[in-house]
């Protein structure tokens, strides 16, 4: 079998890509990620519930995160006209 240049190849760098990429990496597989936008690029939305968090501070990015400044967001709620319970993502 010919040599390869990385174990895992993964199609898409967003969220699910990226996060999966750097748990990979961390523990010590080579990774590549093909994605076909070209970042940064526009996007809606943003804006992230306190669960992700961890997965930040797992995959050191973290204190990256901190020293962009974004707007701290400390919980979310959804809720609904009809008569039903609040969900609490905090
Ligand atoms: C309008 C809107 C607002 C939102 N707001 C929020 C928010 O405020 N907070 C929040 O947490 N979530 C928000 N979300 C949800 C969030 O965007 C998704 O949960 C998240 O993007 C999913 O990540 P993903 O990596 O699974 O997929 P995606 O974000 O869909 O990423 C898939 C990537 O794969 C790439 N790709 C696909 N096919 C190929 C291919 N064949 N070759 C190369 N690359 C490819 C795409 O270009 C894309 O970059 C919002 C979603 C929408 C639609």
């Amino acid at each position: 079998m010919s040599e390869v240049d990385f174990d895992i190849g993964i199609i898409g760098g967003e969220p699910a890509g990226s996060a999966t990429a750097a748990y990979l990496a961390k523990a010590g597989l080579k990774c590549v990620i093909f994605e076909s936008e070209i970042f940064p690029r526009p996007h809606v939305g943003e804006s992230l519930v306190p669960s992700s968090t961890r997965v930040f501070k797992e995959i050191g990015f973290l204190d990256q995160m901190e020293q962009a400044g974004f707007p701290k967001k400390y919980g979310a709620a959804w809720t609904s006209a009809e008569k039903a319970p609040i969900y609490d993502m905090s």
